[in-house]
C-alpha cells in the first residue's frame, strides 16, 4: 500500500470566471499537511471547501500560487500527468455518499469496480479484505439501498482507497448523517489513515464532526 503524500499549498488563488463576473473563491490559502497526517479543514459554505479539494486534485488549476502534492506541482503537470495522479494517487469522496456508488451494486461489488478501474496494477488486496480491514466485511454483500446513509459513506470510503491513494480528499464526508452515523465515518477516515498510511483531507462546515480538527478556512 502506498504511504501518504504530502501537500503543501503556498499563495493558492482561485478565480471563478463567469462571461463578464469573477468570484474569488480562494484568496490566498498557505497549507502544510505532513504525509500521513488526518486533517479537517473547517469553514462555512461558499468559504471555498470544494474549490481547495478540486484544487488538491488537480480538477481546476490554480488561478495563482502553487499546490504540490508529493514531489508534483499540480499547475506544472500536463493533463496526461494530472489524470494519473486522480486516477492513482489521490481520491476523492464527493460529497454525498450516493454520487460515488453505483447505486445497483454491493459494497462489494463496488470495492471491486474500482479496484478494477482505478489502479492498472493488480490489487494485492481483494475487495473482501479491503472491507474486512475498514469492519464493512458484514455488508459486503448487502443490496446497497438497505444500508444506512453512514454505511453508504464508509462504503464510499472503502472504494475511494480501493486504488490505494497517498492522498484522499473527502468534501463533507459526515454531512446528513447522525451522530451515530458521524462517528463511524470518522472512525473509517481514521482507520484508513493507520492501516493505509494515505494522507487524509476532510472538509466540513459541521461544528460536530470537528473532532479532529486543527485547521480553519479563512472566510473570504
Ligand atoms: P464551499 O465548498 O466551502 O461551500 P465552494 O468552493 O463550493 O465553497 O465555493 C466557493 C465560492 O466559489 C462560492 O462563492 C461559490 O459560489 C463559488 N463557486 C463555486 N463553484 C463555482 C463555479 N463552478 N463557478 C462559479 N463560482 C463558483
Ligand atoms: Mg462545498
Amino acid at each position: 500500500m502506498s504511504a501518504g503524500l504530502e501537500v503543501r499549498v503556498e499563495g493558492l488563488v482561485h478565480i471563478y470566471r463567469l462571461f463578464d463576473t469573477e468570484v474569488v473563491a480562494l484568496r490566498g490559502v498557505d497549507l502544510h499537511i505532513a504525509a500521513g497526517e488526518t486533517v479537517t479543514l473547517f469553514g462555512p459554505s461558499g468559504s471555498g471547501k470544494s474549490t481547495l479539494l478540486a484544487a488538491l486534485s488537480g480538477l481546476v488549476r490554480p488561478s495563482a500560487g502553487t499546490v504540490r502534492i508529493g514531489d508534483a506541482e499540480i499547475g506544472r503537470l500536463s493533463e496526461r500527468e494530472l489524470l494519473r495522479l486522480r486516477f492513482g494517487r489521490v481520491a476523492t469522496l464527493l460529497q454525498g455518499a450516493g454520487r460515488n456508488l453505483l447505486p445497483y451494486a454491493t459494497p462489494a461489488q463496488n470495492v471491486a469496480f474500482a479496484q478494477r478501474g482505478g489502479g492498472r496494477r493488480r490489487r494485492a488486496e481483494s475487495a473482501a479484505d479491503l472491507l474486512a480491514g475498514l469492519d464493512l466485511d458484514h455488508l459486503a454483500d448487502a443490496p446497497l439501498g438497505t444500508l444506512s446513509g453512514g454505511e453508504q459513506q464508509r462504503v464510499a470510503i472503502a472504494a475511494a482507497v480501493a486504488g490505494g491513494p497517498g492522498l484522499l480528499l473527502a468534501d463533507e464526508p459526515t454531512s446528513q448523517l447522525d451522530a451515530s452515523g458521524r462517528d463511524a465515518v470518522i472512525a473509517t477516515l481514521q482507520r484508513v489513515n493507520e492501516r493505509f498510511g494515505t494522507t487524509v483531507v476532510a472538509v466540513t462546515h459541521d461544528h460536530e464532526a470537528v473532532s479532529y480538527t486543527h485547521l480553519t478556512l479563512p472566510t473570504n
